[in-house]
């Protein structure tokens, strides 16, 4: 069996995905009112984006000319989700920003339903309803009621870490714990391993979204293999963003070999021009993942994700028999 039939067979998770950051470039060319690229110029392998407000500022089209409804959110998703299914894809954790949601006018319970409502048969997952870093909030806020009354099951804290630190969402990562919710952030992106611990000491979360730059503090890596913290990564993503000078560098295999519970993901695939498929390829290509290593990293993602100890049984069953055929 060679490379690209094993990853296309070996049953996967994407756990770190927003949903703004994968809308179909074809959707945002149909509807927005400008002539746009059909290739964009993000998708060349050397392309590099200025900092993360170019970035942002690169989606903002699609997220404000597509997501104009409940439905299009849910035209979204399901076109997302058909693009992991045929990937072989079993399980997606896929988030949303409930601030754009409600800044919308719409209801976080209507687009969390509308995605849950998008998965194909096949595909289990959780959605994820996010803060972001631009701005705190209390639990009185509007918005942490919308999330909290919503049938989300977890919630991520996204945008970048030099805005300010995880501190001010305490209590918010409390309540959700207490409420049953999964709860992660993104940390160790744009800032070192100090987010990192902010974010774990803070939020007591167990994922940490990327956790690239926990390579630069060695006690923190002996910590996240004792606490048994996934990392959240997506190797691509951190090269056009610039957080890694060249992927052969990347953190993820020295995380690997120590211990640490990596997964791997594509983040946000239309502006990094990756499919879950090709990062898995990268592993094997630029990092030297060998195939059962691979297969242990998409363990790692279904021992993280929201599934049933008969599911992941069953998964880890499959997973074994296709590495036993190597
Ligand atoms: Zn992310």
């Amino acid at each position: 069996m060679n490379t690209a039939d094993f990853i296309q067979r070996l049953p996967k998770a994407e756990m770190h995905l927003h949903l703004e950051g994968a809308i179909p470039w074809d959707m945002t060319r149909e509807y927005a009112d400008v002539s746009l690229p059909e290739i964009p110029e993000w998708l060349a392998n050397d392309y590099r984006y200025n900092d993360f407000a170019h970035f942002g500022e690169t989606m903002r089209l699609g997220i404000q000319r597509v997501l104009t409804s409940v439905e299009r959110y849910q035209m979204v998703a399901s076109a997302i989700f058909q693009t992991l299914a045929a990937q072989n894809v079993r399980y997606v954790e896929i988030s949303f920003g409930a601030n754009l949601v409600l800044g919308k006018g719409f209801s976080v319970t209507d687009v969390t339903l509308a995605l849950k409502e998008a998965l194909p048969q096949g595909l289990s997952g959780a959605v994820i309803g996010a803060f972001n870093r631009e701005r705190s909030y209390t639990l009185d806020d509007e918005l942490v009621h919308a999330v909290f009354n919503s049938p989300v099951d977890g919630i991520d804290l996204h945008g970048t870490e030099i805005l300010q630190s995880a501190q001010p969402y305490a209590d918010i990562f409390e309540a959700a714990r207490q409420r049953g919710l999964m709860t992660k952030a993104h940390a160790g992106e744009l800032q070192g391993a100090e987010s990192v611990w902010e974010a774990l000491k803070h939020l007591k979360v167990k994922r940490i979204e990327h956790g690239t730059r926990s390579i630069e503090d060695e006690t923190l890596v002996q910590y996240l293999v004792d606490e048994q913290i996934t990392l959240d990564m997506c190797p691509t993503s951190n090269l056009k963003l610039c957080v890694v000078d060249d992927l052969r560098a990347h953190a993820i295999k020295t995380l690997f070999q120590k211990g640490v519970r990596v997964t791997v993901n594509t983040d946000d695939p239309t502006y990094f021009g990756c499919s879950l498929m090709d990062e898995l390829q990268l592993l094997v290509d630029v990092l030297g993942f060998t195939l059962p290593e691979v297969a242990e990293v998409q363990k790692n993602a279904f021992r993280a994700g929201k599934l049933s100890d008969s599911e992941r049984a069953a998964i880890f069953t499959e997973i074994d028999a296709l590495v036993s055929e190597l």
